[in-house]
Order: C-alpha cells, then structure tokens, then sequence
C-alpha cells in the first residue's frame, strides 16, 4: 500500500476553461509549475491520480475517445519529466444523471483508484480547486487536502489555500523543515514511467 496524491484536473493540471470544456489538446495548457510538482511526488513515492469530472462528453460536446485522446497526450508530455499519472479516473456523467454514482463530491473516483491500486488513503492527499473537489476528499477519508483559489467561491474548508498552482511546489519543499514527512514511505521505490 502507499499513499497517493489525488488531483483534479482543470484549474489544477491545466489552466481552467472557465465555464466550458477543454475539447481538443491544443487548448490544453498546463499550469506553470505543475510538471515539477508532479515529478516530485512521484519521485518521493506517491501514487499520482486524476480525478476529473468532464461533463462536456456527457452533454455531447466531445466524445470519451476525444477525452481519451488528451488524457494520452498529456500522460505523453507528463511521462517525459517523470511526471506521470498512475491512473485516471474521469466521471462523464450530466450533472443531472441520476444514475450517475460518479460525480463529485461522491468519493467513488477516490474509492476505486484506491481498490485498484492499494493505495493507503489515510496517507493521501488531494489538490483541488473547487469545493466538490475538498467535499469528495472528506467523504472519501483522504485527510489532507489543498484548495487552489481559483474563481469558485471557498465554502469548504481546506487544510491549505493556496493562491496559485505555482504555490504547490514550495509548498511541498518546504514540508521537510515543517517536520511534515514527505516520503510516501520508506520501502517506497523511486518509479520512472
Ligand atoms: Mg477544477
Ligand atoms: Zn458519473
């Protein structure tokens, strides 16, 4: 078993769409500083995984092959820096799909990354900026979470807000001298994807 960190996707990995969708990987842009983040966590043994909820294939504005697609795309530019994904998880349900079990704040995405890739959620993290995000870490029992301020409003208390994702990085360094360990564990192998 090892610890994760959990991210969501838009206004996290990549700059925020706003109100709409990113639907083809030109408009894709990670967010500067992202990459090292990841690569650093990875480095230290945490598991990496997205959790997205990326309605637009629901309401028909791209297809699960299009998501598909930039999700591959990004693992590629990711994989380059050692800075990989683990898994990705993606709800593509309507918000309003009442079969849907899915969705945020349901801590499924959470709950089935942690069954198919034993990972010891009571370590884990989760970096998000919407409280759906925070909510389904609560529910999900991940007891760590960091709340990028973005354009939602903070109702939902994080145990860090952070101005911008450019904050992540020294963030996590400076666990070291805050006595906060850093390392997933210590039989943790250091993975290059
Ligand atoms: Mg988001
Ligand atoms: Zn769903």
């Amino acid at each position: 078993m090892r610890p994760a960190f959990f991210f969501d996707r838009d206004g996290v990995v990549n700059r925020s769409p706003g109100a709409g969708y990113v639907l083809r990987w030109k408009d894709f842009h990670f967010n500067e500083g992202i990459i090292e983040t990841l690569a650093l966590l990875r480095s230290r043994g945490f598991a990496l995984v997205l959790v997205t909820s990326q309605q637009g294939v629901g309401k028909g504005l791209m297809t699960q092959a299009t998501l598909d697609e930039i999700h591959a795309l990004m693992q590629g530019e990711l994989a380059r820096h050692g800075a990989a994904f683990d898994a990705i998880y993606a709800c593509t349900c309507l918000a309003d799909d009442a079969h849907c079990t899915c969705r945020k704040p349901s801590p499924e995405m959470i709950l089935r990354a942690a069954a198919e890739h034993d990972l010891d959620l009571t370590k884990s993290w989760l970096v998000g900026d919407h409280d759906r995000d925070i909510q389904m870490a609560h529910h999900a029992g991940v007891p760590h979470t960091i709340r990028i301020r973005g354009d939602e409003p903070l109702q939902v208390t994080a145990d860090r807000v952070l101005d911008n994702v450019r904050d992540l990085l020294p963030f996590i360094m400076s666990f070291k001298n805050s006595g906060i360990n850093l390392d997933a564990s210590s039989k943790a192998k250091t993975r290059r994807p």
